[in-house]
């Protein structure tokens, strides 16, 4: 059966795949009984029928004639008809909505002599004219690619007049009259939006946002309605709850006389929606109790376009509508306790990244000044930072700074890594500048068109603001402020950390409540990286149920740097062992405090990781001191003697070089001391009535040899600490030798922690401080990356790597506990692959602790495991 073309009545809104969103959800209220006016969809099927052989498929258009005849039957009216002819609109609509695509045409079917019929039989002249000079432009736009300048229109025009002179531009840009003949237009109209699926914006979308490229779209094709036939007929848009708080109750905005796209163009002032009330209180009604039976049959915020022609109202789309993330929160949490939706539910219509998005940081909107001007908000956040023109600049410059460019190309990406925020003058959300920003995590706002860019000061109006002088600007909602804006902790911070609470505040409570039923339903843990007894307490408020990884090395660092130097240059065993007694009780005062902050809770403590050189200062200001010395005929004393340790260990690639477990297996007495330090750390809080329960954890092993003398070593030091509990050693899996080798690593191994940053660096082979600025902005405007492998786990790579780990340890050690510690495990895509792929809990910063939570407890609802899924 060929059936390319379905009626609004045979289809529903489940059948998003082959109708597309648009034409899924007509049907759906088509067979609802709403008031829709009668069209059909051309499926998805068809577009890619035409895709692949470039004509329209054989029996399509027959079809389309068809369904065409049914509805003029339907109608009593002519498609085509000279005195009161149908006309239609045909919109493009596919599965996920995609900016790039073909837009709408309205008021197929008229012509130069239908005009006159329809102003005839419409008794309004000025209407009919309008209709028909709409028709020209946006079939030319959309058909021929005319460019919208060309349509240029003075506003006091006589219709007739405008499409007089539309008429002649269309052929001078063409090359051809406009066509005349309805079934023409109405054919070439589907071309075109079948065509548009390919348009090169929407397939660098689809490629960014891993969207497949060959799913087509649909074309919806319908009887039109009128609301631009004087002051008894409208259009506009309506939102069930309010999609910016998450209220109860309709918001929306109305424009009487006026047709499609008026009311978001802000032609002329709208009402809202409540004022409808007194201008058509039927309608009004009518359309509130449809958006009530919307809203039960979605259970969800509903958004609706609507058009009343002549009193009458008439249903042109719905769609569960998008929202602010503070909504997200609010309206789930009230469908459950409307009834409407199970908790596990109301999880999956959140996300972590909303929850990270109610996290940042905002301006204290109250001292701020008015702003300069407001350009498109592409990567939220709040930045505060010193203007600079050029990527040189941002990078040399000691404070935080602003970049800010006309566009920005792959030249300033080193800029815009050292700079807080980035703000442009071009370019829309998918400029260069706004999708490597949101790939980096990094505030940016771009197009902000009144901006004039001079070679190092800007003006906006009659302002201008010079290189160096501050400004802030908001990526949630585009605005740019001279000076710098007092910035405010998130409430939804201050209420994890205990110092807000949620009572009375929707949507704190609203967090409240999903959070504790996503740790109710979760199997994946959530532990924190945290190197201090401060940091491991914050996470603890957070919810971390331990630390998954303490990186000792940062206990070496300040006015400690010394007594590492001197273990470095030791020259004797004595030497060595003086500097290695010299560290031992700091580093224990360390751990201490820790097991303190996480009594009761696992810590896993990794031994020494980075070279030994990065603890000495840079070879750079060695030389010149020396050189200096030097110079003055002085003996360069220390520093001679450090830049000599300095070129004995300089490394072409230390991140492959003398680091983690090598350092250990080299450096006779280093390791032993940091596990004494918690051994006896340990027993002095088991001495105090604590619960310590510290694990070791070796970096960068990639083979079982080296664990095994690690392990051998510290068992005898662990056994030689009385009074210590028992302590379990594990091993970090980051070296791709290491995930192949699990089964035999597994065997000296109590556990596995996943170091996804090394482990992406090496199985990738690129160094990341090398290649993130050279050209990951590059590989994600062109699409390789959909974002950094380094900010979202690479599930075919890296993700098989773990998931090999995790099987062949498994199988040599059951029960083998297997955690990640690499900052993927904040990152909620990853999260949920960590769930999938059986690890036990997942590692991050204190502050994405939360975010964790989330994505753990939406993984567990996700696979289907919770148990918990009926009302
Ligand atoms: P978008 O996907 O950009 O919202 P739509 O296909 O919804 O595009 O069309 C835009 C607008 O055109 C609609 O909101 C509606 O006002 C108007 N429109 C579309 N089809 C019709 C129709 N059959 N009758 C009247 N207006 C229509
Ligand atoms: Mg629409
Ligand atoms: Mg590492």
């Amino acid at each position: 059966m060929s059936g390319y073309v379905y009626d609004f009545g045979d289809g529903n809104k489940d059948l998003k795949d082959l109708l597309g969103g648009k034409g899924a959800n007509l049907a759906e209220m088509t067979r609802m009984g709403l008031p829709v006016p009668p069209g059909f969809i051309i499926s998805t099927e068809a577009c890619r029928a035409y895709l692949r052989s470039g004509a329209m498929p054989a029996g399509l258009l027959s079809e389309v004639e068809e369904h065409l005849q049914a509805l003029e039957a339907g109608l009593g009216k002519r498609f085509g008809d000279q005195k009161d002819p149908l006309l239609l609109s045909v919109r493009s609509g596919a599965a996920f909505s995609m900016p790039g695509m073909m837009e709408t045409i309205l008021d197929i079917g008229l012509n130069d002599r239908s005009v006159t019929g329809l102003a005839q039989q419409s008794g309004d002249e000025r209407f009919a004219w309008d209709s028909y000079r709409r028709l020209i432009q946006m079939f030319g736009r959309t058909v021929f690619d005319i460019p919208a300048e060309a349509f240029g229109s003075e506003p006091g025009d006589e219709p007739r007049d405008l499409v007089e002179t539309y008429k002649k531009v269309f052929e001078t840009q063409t090359g051809q009259v406009f066509p005349q003949a309805p079934h023409e237009q109405l054919f070439l109209a589907i071309g075109a939006v079948f065509r548009s699926w390919n348009a090169e914006r929407a397939v660098l979308y689809r490629r960014r946002e891993r969207i497949p490229q060959d799913l087509g779209t649909a074309v919806n094709v319908m009887a039109m309605v009128f609301g631009n036939r004087g002051d008894d007929s409208g259009t506009g848009v309506a939102f069930t709850r309010d999609p910016a708080t998450g209220r109860r109750g309709s918001y929306g905005d109305y424009l009487r006389n006026a047709q499609g796209e008026d009311v978001v163009a802000g032609i002329r002032n709208t009402m809202s929606l409540g004022e409808l009330a007194d201008v058509d209180s039927v309608s009004y009604a009518q359309l509130l109790s449809i958006m009530e039976r919307l809203e039960q049959r979605y259970r969800d915020l509903c958004d609706i376009e609507f058009t009343i022609e002549h009193g009458k109202l008439w249903m042109l789309q719905t769609r569960v509508g998008k929202r602010t993330p503070a909504a997200a929160f609010v309206i789930a949490a009230q469908l459950v306790e409307e009834g409407a939706i199970t908790l596990d539910e109301a999880l999956r219509r959140v996300t972590g990244e909303q929850l990270a998005q109610l996290m940042f940081p905002s301006f204290d909107e109250s001292a701020a000044p008015e702003p300069l001007t407001t350009g498109v908000p592409a990567s939220p956040g709040a930045a505060v930072g010193a203007l600079v023109f050029d990527s040189a600049a941002a990078a040399a410059a000691d404070g935080p700074v602003i970049l800010v460019r006309r566009e920005t190309n792959p030249d300033d990406l080193p800029g815009m890594i050292a700079a807080q925020g980035v703000l442009t003058a071009r370019g829309g959300k998918t400029s260069h500048a706004a999708v490597v920003a949101r790939g980096m995590g990094k505030t940016c706002v771009c197009g902000a068109e009144e901006i004039r860019i001079g070679p190092d000061s800007f003006t906006v109006g009659d302002r201008t603001v010079r290189a160096g002088e501050v400004i802030s600007i908001d990526g949630a909602n585009g605005r740019v402020y001279p000076g710098p804006v007092p910035v405010h902790a998130s409430e939804v911070v201050r209420y994890f950390e205990g110092e807000a609470s949620a009572y009375g505040d929707p949507l704190l409570s609203a967090i409240e409540r999903l959070m504790t039923h996503a740790d109710h339903v979760a199997r994946l843990g959530v532990h924190a990286n945290a190197d201090t007894g401060a940091d491991a307490a914050r996470a603890r408020r957070f919810g971390a149920t331990g630390v998954g990884l303490c990186r000792t090395e940062h206990m070496f660092l300040g006015d400690r740097r010394v007594l590492v130097e001197r273990l470095i240059l030791a020259g004797t065993e004595a030497e060595r062992d003086d500097a290695l007694a010299a560290l031992l009780p700091l580093q224990r005062a360390d751990f201490e405090q820790l097991l303190t902050a996480m009594d009761g809770l696992p810590v896993t403590i990794r031994l020494i990781d980075p070279p030994l050189h990065e603890f000495l200062p840079p070879l750079a200001e060695l030389t010149a001191r020396v050189a200096r010395a030097e110079a003055l005929g002085e003996d360069a004393g220390h520093a001679g003697v450090l830049l000599n340790a300095v070129r004995r260990m300089h490394e072409s690639n230390p991140m492959l070089g003398l680091r983690g477990v090598r350092l250990g297996l080299v450096i006779p007495g280093l390791f032993a001391m940091q596990v004494r330090a918690v051994a006896q750390a340990a027993a002095a809080r088991v001495a105090a009535g604590g619960d310590p329960r510290p694990e070791i954890m070796v970096p960068l092993v990639g083979t079982v040899q080296e664990l095994e003398i690690v392990r051998a070593e510290a068992e005898s030091v662990l056994a030689s600490v009385p009074g210590a509990p028992p302590i379990r050693i594990g091993t970090m899996i980051e070296v791709p030798r290491a995930a192949l080798t699990a089964g035999q690593i597994a065997a000296a191994a109590d556990f596995f922690s996943f170091g996804t940053n090394d482990l992406t660096q090496m199985t990738w082979g690129f160094s990341r401080d090398d290649v993130e600025g050279a050209f990951f902005g590059r590989y994600l405007e062109l699409g390789v990356f959909a974002s950094s492998p380094f900010e979202t786990l690479d599930r075919d790579g890296v993700g098989e790597l773990v998931r090999i780990a995790v099987e062949r340890g498994r199988a040599a050690r059951p029960g083998l506990t297997a955690g990640v510690c690499g900052e993927h495990g904040g990152d909620p895509a990853s999260v949920r692959f960590f769930h999938d792929a059986g690890l036990d809990y997942v590692s991050c910063s204190p502050f994405r602790v939360p975010v964790a939570r989330l994505e753990a407890g939406r993984a567990a609802v996700a696979a289907g495991t919770t148990g918990s899924d009926s009302r």
